[in-house]
């Protein structure tokens, strides 16, 4: 057994730290509570920090570049060159705190490769839940995202689509309900895209093969049209109301806000420089409109899970548990409420409640840490110091930081 000693440990269901020790039998935990060391058993000292379970994002972009605002400039690249990104960005995804990883969109199935590669140990990454190919009306879209789309018109061929993503290794349907913001000028994030039709379709495949889905939707007719075939989670939910979203809260419909695709690149002036002046327009107009609409959806009872879309411009691979923060400082929860959304929520989501969200015997032994209590700033999360996944540690900087150093007998 490994045991992490001395800590403070999060106990999600209860919103509270209490100080306990970590019992671990490979990749899970097998007890909390007072250490019962045994003659080869090993221990990490975690005095001074605060333990939370891995943190769970359900909307990455893995594939995509974040350095340039015009998204076409990244639609050239090899599969080759998008592979070796994809592994780097995948270990930045997993050293900035996040354990598992929803990527709603991928690249040529290149994320694929790469979730074989961690799996065999080869690269470092999260957990990974993939959609594969995003399945999307013929649309302007696709020509900045070539390696990203299937495109798909009537049901017929949305369940071709969904079909040809489970084939591939899918683990969810990602499905355009609306229009995208980050997109040519020809698409309104406004527009319907999969009828209701089209979207029961896909909804169809997905339950017949035991795998979830996931709608981008943006406009309120859309959101209505995803939750009526019965998705699982809206992604974005940027022109909410309250009448959807109170169909969405009795339906159990997750929101994944995605708060980071505009705060991140809206405090970055010099990527917002080099954005098609239409997409700079969008992103500084809607800004407001999204964010209280997720305020909103918390205050109806909405699930929420943490999800940053992270890949879009300025929104940076490995500093997603900045949405943490984010549902904090503009969603108006508390930072247990963020928590939860960042931990329990997305692994109910992701049908994992008894694998993953909790530090509890029979879970993964995915565990981060940060050197203060992240109950009194929640920014603490964008500072994490520890990682471990499948109880095996990843990055462990606790005993060069100040406040850990201090709390340890000199
Ligand atoms: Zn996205």
């Amino acid at each position: 057994m490994l045991w992490l000693t001395g800590g403070q440990v999060y106990d999600v269901e209860r919103g509270a730290f209490r100080r306990a020790d970590i019992g671990i039998d490979g990749e899970r935990i097998r007890e909390i509570g007072r250490a019962k060391m045994a003659r080869a058993d090993k221990t990490i000292d975690m005095a001074g920090a605060w333990l939370l379970p891995g943190f769970i994002d359900c909307h990455v972009h893995l594939t995509l570049p974040t350095d340039a605002g015009d998204p076409a400039a990244a639609r050239d690249r090899s599969d080759a060159a998008v592979a070796l990104f994809t592994a780097w960005a995948a270990e930045r995804t997993l050293l900035g705190g996040i354990t598992t990883a929803r990527d709603v969109g991928g690249w040529n199935y290149v994320e694929m490769a790469v979730r074989e590669a961690i799996e065999a140990g080869r690269a470092k990454g999260p957990r990974l839940f993939l959609a594969g190919k995003l399945l999307s009306i013929t649309t302007g879209g696709v020509s900045y995202y070539p390696g990203m789309y299937d495109e798909a018109n009537g049901p017929d061929e949305v369940r071709a689509a969904a079909r040809r993503q489970i084939a591939a290794g899918a683990d969810l349907i990602k499905v355009m309900a609306t229009g995208a913001v980050l997109s040519p000028e020809s698409e309104d994030a406004r527009a319907i895209q999969f009828t209701l039709e089209e979207l029961k379709a896909a909804v169809e495949i997905a339950r017949d093969n035991f795998k979830h889905v996931a709608a981008h939707a943006h406009a309120r007719a859309g959101i209505r049209n995803a939750v009526g075939a019965g998705v699982d989670s809206i992604e974005h939910g940027t022109f909410a109301d309250s009448a959807v979203l109170k169909l969405m809260a009795k339906a159990g419909t997750f929101l994944v806000p995605t708060n980071c695709a505009f705060v991140q690149l809206l405090a970055n002036p010099g990527i917002m420089a080099t954005m098609p002046p239409h997409l700079r327009a969008r992103m500084a107009g809607h800004h407001k409109t999204h964010t209280d609409a997720v305020r909103l959806a918390h205050r109806l009872g909405v699930p929420i899970a943490m999800g940053t879309d992270v890949g879009t411009p300025g929104n940076h691979h490995g500093e997603n548990t900045v949405e943490i923060a984010l549902m904090v400082e503009e969603a108006g929860m508390t930072p247990v409420q963020a928590i939860h959304c960042a931990t329990a929520n997305p692994a109910k989501l992701l049908r994992q409640e008894n694998n993953l969200g909790g530090i509890d015997a029979g879970k993964y032994a995915d565990i981060v840490a940060c050197a203060k209590n992240p109950l009194r700033d929640i920014r603490e999360v964008t500072r994490i110091a520890f990682v471990m996944k499948g109880g095996r540690v990843y990055k462990n900087e606790l005993a060069t930081l100040p406040a850990a150093r201090k709390r340890k007998p000199s």
